[in-house]
């Protein structure tokens, strides 16, 4: 049987028309760093083993959902690496009918040891996060991490074959800002998919964030050849190339889900490690999956009620006034998820 070759029974489409497609699986909620933007430096409550979610239960709800139209997954966390048996768990989903494109976000920090084993059970996209150049501010930004591990989990990704890979950083003003020249250099010179991401205030306050917009005009500055590459309508990512022959393999991108979100063609849902359903990633609102996949409910039924739950989807967060010609301060006047106590780790970014 061609397992990609997968007819949906039905569709789930939310209120507003859009189809779901894409699942993003939170593996667990723990990490082996604390970056600042993401968890509290003391770490936060961990879930308990039976909390959370088990393989299985994730199985058999990816299952149903491919069986009703979603066929991309993307896994992360917490640091999905740091969860025993993910490789197996990466080998089985790999083999649901109808699942085509399966991603991973991860840190990198254990990248090098799991890279091949792997690739050999299917992976073949993944996103590697690096918020600092520098070994000193790597340290600070992650709590203790080190910067050495991460890059050579990139050459070992790059040197197995993994196509794409993507570099996903965050930009924090006052923090690790004065290194946006040093990472278009890194990009160019490795020949890098370099994607900046905006900084989200998650929990905490706005301040930090630079939009995409500031970004690319600093980057404008220095590169005269820095031009947008042909607009991708699936991709949340704006990209960007440098058109002169010497620099034209990286390629670099801007997640701008703050000040131009992409929500009009949102095709996507959540689960936490703790079986949550998220709509929205800035919406606090959860629903529990955990107890109908272990309540014998039939396919269909678990179909219905994820379509009944769909249909309390947003139409989009409420970040966005494009007008506004401060960007910055139209961002702090607006109503994120910030009840300080919800990090980005819990849902998966
Ligand atoms: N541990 C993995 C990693 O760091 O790649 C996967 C989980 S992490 C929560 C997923 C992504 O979310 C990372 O690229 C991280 O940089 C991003 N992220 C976390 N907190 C963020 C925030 N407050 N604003 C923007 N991006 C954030
Ligand atoms: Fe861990 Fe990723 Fe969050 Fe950093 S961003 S603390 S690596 S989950």
């Amino acid at each position: 049987m061609d397992i990609n070759n997968h007819e949906p029974v039905q569709l789930l489409v939310d209120g507003f028309g859009r189809q779901i497609t894409y699942l993003r699986i939170s593996l667990t909620d723990r990490c082996n760093l604390r970056c600042v933007y993401c968890m509290p430096e003391d770490g936060v409550q961990l879930l308990s083993h039976s909390e959370m979610l088990s393989y299985e239960e994730i199985l058999k709800f990816v299952n149903v959902l491919a069986d009703y139209g979603v066929n991309k997954i993307r896994i992360t966390g917490g640091e999905p690496l740091v969860r025993k048996g993910v490789v197996n768990f990466i080998e089985k989903l790999n083999n649901i009918a109808g699942i085509k494109d399966i991603a991973m976000t991860t840190n990198g920090i254990l990248l090098d040891k799991y890279a091949h084993d792997l690739y050999n059970a299917g992976l073949k996209r993944i996103n590697i996060s690096l918020d600092s150049l520098d070994n000193k501010i790597f340290g600070k930004l992650t709590r203790g991490g080190n910067l050495d591990s991460v890059l050579k989990g990139i050459d070992t990704a790059k040197a197995i074959g993994f196509e794409p890979i993507k570099i996903n950083t965050v930009l924090m003003r006052g923090n690790n800002d004065k290194e946006l020249m040093n990472f278009i250099n890194f990009a160019i010179k490795n020949e890098l998919n370099l994607r900046f991401i905006e900084y989200m205030p998650i929990g905490q306050n706005i301040n930090q964030t630079i939009t995409s917009k500031e970004l690319i005009d600093k980057i404008k500055m220095e590169y005269k050849d820095f031009k947008p590459k042909k607009i991708d309508a699936c991709s949340v990512s704006k990209e960007y190339y440098f058109s002169s022959q010497k620099n034209n393999k990286a390629v670099i991108g801007f997640i701008s889900p703050l000040s131009e979100h992409f929500c009009n063609d949102c095709n996507r849902l959540r689960i936490t490690a703790s079986g949550k359903l998220r709509l929205c990633l800035f919406y606090d609102e959860e629903y529990d999956i955990k107890e109908i996949l272990n309540s014998g409910a039939s396919d269909e039924d678990i179909y219905k009620y994820l379509l009944n739950i769909l249909q309390k989807k947003h139409q989009a967060h409420l970040f966005n006034n494009r007008n506004n010609k401060n960007e910055t301060n139209n961002l702090q006047n607006s109503n994120i998820a910030t009840d300080g106590n919800i990090y980005m780790n819990k849902i998966g970014g």
